[in-house]
């Protein structure tokens, strides 16, 4: 709308002007003319006027238009003898009064172009004392517009700090309609009481700034913010997290280093800084203003917690938390009863970011705790190892923060540790030489470590020489899995912050490795009895219980997945009569070497070897056709017929075997007639002269 009306003027002045040139060409102003123009010109002024224009977003283009459009008419009426001169000079004190300044020295500046253009044509001495006439009107038109205008803005000001006044006399009877004298001290009340429940409904931004308003009001302040100091990074910040002002132009998200600006610098030095009477320079330079506003009163209160909350090392160094600054646009404010209720309100405003901070810590600590309840009902009915050690890290960087974390055990009978369950570059970031040392200091100790970079502690010394090589590792904590006085292994959380872990981490990692110490146990307790309950004492290969199982296992396999699958089944040649010449003890050892031969012959976790009763075995051969198990028990034989045993260091014998071989589906699809083709295979294999492999044939 605005532009249209710039660009309607500009035209609408320019066809004026032009007309008024021709004319003027012809030497002779008529009377009609003069008046048209400067109705025209006067009453397009008016407009903009009414329309404030000139505070709009384009009063660019409408004052350029403007001042060309009349000057060309000022000048096709007469010249310096026109009327609209008057104009001209209306129009300056109207842009630097309604504009910003600068846009009057524009329209001035613009001015005197345009007359320095006109009299050039002129003749030289009296067009040079008619600029210098000019010049010294312009200026004076664009003091006088300045001095209108800095009138304006305090009357402006006033007219605000009024009614603010009354605002706040409003809010206090409101607050407190019977007493007016007492709102005061009734408010702090509230805010105690609103900072007590704050701890268990409000988070803690919400609360600060209802705190913040409500204190605002019943001082009354132009402006209450509360910076936190907090960390980002490495760095201590001050960062803008509470305000409450009459000003609309308060930033929202400010971050200051400490020693920046007033309110930094009041952090740094933990000192109030009051300024009753503020230099305009410092004023405009308030970090949570957008804009700078004109203040008279300030003050920075930096705020402490009381001492002794949650400081887990029992000092009583009282911790910052942050700033509070309040201002007012009046000079003198701050006086004693008000610096009173601003010491007392920051005390209130430590308390609320205390009690956040309690509430975060408990909310912290019942989440644990029900981490850990739940990981020991898990572990209770959790019997394997894997699992075991999966849901103990799960829990370990559920309860505590960490970028890696990983769940290691004991490695045989050494004292190394072999991570068996990780997270994050856990498995990637381990330097072995390192984690050597701190295995064997955790087997020497027994206790937990909590290490942060740079720490200087004397039992940790050796470590810390070597701190350089945990990469990007800023901090960690390592936990034995402490059964008695055994260590089945560890828990480890790394972190890319330092200082991350500190002794209540430490408290629940253990706890947790405690817990998992003893699954870990269970599991491998568990583990020992079914190892016993499937496998044959003498030999260790699997025995007829689990053959039977493992056979059944597999061939339902293989009917799923359509399949082969063959079964050889192998005995001794002539034992009894090894026994009788050997001893019952020398035989047991014939047996052994017998099944370790038969174990390294067929495939490793494929095929399964068990002892089927006596001097018998059985092999399991998964995804084999009848010609592949022939292959494999005609490898078996011949290796165990190459066997040479020893005697007492001396006699030196051989061994020979047969065996039987059946295969699923082409000779049975039954698993008691697949065995009992095998066994007859066997036999025919006996039958045949032993030390051979018989595959089942139905012709017999
Ligand atoms: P063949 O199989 O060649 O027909 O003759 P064999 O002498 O092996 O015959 P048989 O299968 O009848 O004899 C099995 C013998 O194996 C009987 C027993 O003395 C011996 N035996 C069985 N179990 C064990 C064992 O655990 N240890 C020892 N040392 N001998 C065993
Ligand atoms: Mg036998
Ligand atoms: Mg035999």
């Amino acid at each position: 709308m605005v532009k249209w009306l710039a660009l309607c003027g500009i035209a609408a002045s320019l066809l004026l002007a032009g007309s008024g040139v021709c004319i003027r060409q012809l030497e002779d102003v008529p009377a009609y003319w003069l008046v048209v123009s400067s109705v025209a010109a006067f009453t397009w002024l008016f407009l903009l006027i009414r329309l404030r224009c000139f505070s709009q977003p384009h009063r660019l283009l409408v004052l350029v238009g403007t001042v060309v459009g009349f000057n060309l008419l000022a000048q096709s009426t007469g010249g310096e003898q026109s009327p609209l001169i008057f104009g001209l000079f209306l129009l300056m004190g109207i842009a630097a009064w309604e504009g910003e300044a600068k846009y009057g020295y524009l329209v001035a500046l613009l001015f005197s172009g345009l007359e320095a253009f006109y009299l050039r044509k002129e003749d030289a001495p009296q067009g040079l004392a008619l600029y210098l006439r000019w010049a010294a009107y312009l200026v004076s038109a664009a003091f006088l517009a300045r001095v209108v205008k800095t009138r304006r803005e305090k009357e402006q000001l006033n007219s605000r700090l009024e009614s603010l006044k009354n605002d706040a006399v409003r809010l206090a009877s409101e607050a407190e309609p019977s007493s007016f004298n007492v709102p005061k001290d009734k408010l702090l009340m509230e805010e105690s009481r609103l900072s007590a429940r704050v701890g268990t409904v409000m988070e803690l931004e919400e609360a600060l700034d209802r705190q913040l308003a409500l204190f605002q009001k019943s001082i009354p302040l132009h402006t209450a913010v509360f910076f936190l100091l907090t960390t980002i990074g490495d760095k201590k910040v001050l960062r803008l997290r509470a305000s409450s002002s009459f000003s609309q132009d308060i930033a929202s998200d400010v971050t200051l280093l400490p020693g920046e600006t007033l309110v930094g610098l009041s952090a740094r030095e933990g000192r109030r800084i009051l300024l009753n009477d503020i230099a305009p320079e410092s004023a405009r330079a308030l970090p949570y203003y957008l804009k700078p506003h004109s203040i008279g009163s300030f003050l920075a209160q930096p705020i402490q917690l009381k001492p002794g909350h949650l400081d887990e090392e029992g000092g009583e160094e009282r911790e910052w938390v942050g700033v509070l600054v309040v201002d007012h646009e009046k000079p003198g404010c701050f006086q004693e009863r008000e610096l009173a209720l601003v010491e007392r309100f920051s005390e209130t405003l430590a308390e609320t970011v205390q009690n956040s901070r309690i509430l975060h810590f408990s909310r912290t600590k019942t989440r644990n705790l029900h981490a850990l309840y739940e990981v020991s009902n898990s572990f209770s009915t959790l019997l394997d190892l894997d699992q075991v050690l999966k849901t103990a890290l799960a829990t370990a960087k559920d309860i505590s923060p960490c970028d890696s974390a990983y769940v290691a055990l004991t490695e045989g009978d050494t004292h190394q540790f072999s991570v068996r369950a990780w997270w994050g570059h856990a498995k990637a970031e381990k330097p072995p030489y390192l984690e050597e040392e701190l295995a064997a200091w955790i087997w020497e100790n027994k206790k937990p470590i909590r290490y942060t970079r740079g720490q200087r502690e004397k039992n940790l010394a050796v470590f810390t020489k070597k701190e350089s090589m945990l990469g990007s590792i800023q901090s960690f904590l390592m936990v034995p899995l402490l059964a008695g006085e055994n260590i089945l292994g560890v828990i480890r959380l790394n972190s890319q912050k330092p200082a991350t872990y500190q002794a209540y981490d430490q408290d629940v990692l253990t706890t947790l490795a405690n817990q998992t110490a003893m699954a870990v146990e269970n599991a491998l307790m568990v583990r020992q009895i079914h190892e016993m309950a499937t496998r044959d004492g003498l030999t260790g290969v699997y025995n007829h219980r689990y053959f039977q199982e493992k056979l059944a296992e597999e061939l339902a396999k293989a009917e799923r997945y359509n399949k082969d699958l063959s079964l050889i089944l192998l005995d001794v040649d002539h034992f009894k009569k090894f026994n009788d010449s050997y001893g019952h003890q020398e035989g047991d050892k014939v047996l052994k070497v017998v099944s370790e031969i038969i174990r390294g012959t067929v495939r490793a976790k494929i095929d399964t070897v068990a002892r089927y009763g006596g001097e018998e075995f059985a092999v399991i051969l998964p995804e084999s056709d009848g010609n592949l198990g022939r292959e494999l028990a005609e490898r078996v034989r011949k290796n165990i017929e190459g066997y040479l045993f020893e005697n007492n260091g001396k006699t030196l014998y051989r061994v020979t075997v047969s065996m039987g071989v059946a295969s699923y589906p082409f000779d049975a699809r039954e698993q008691k007639v697949l065995i009992q083709y095998a066994d007859q295979a066997l036999y025919e294999a006996k039958k045949a002269g032993r030390n051979r492999v018989k595959w089942f044939s139905a012709s017999g």
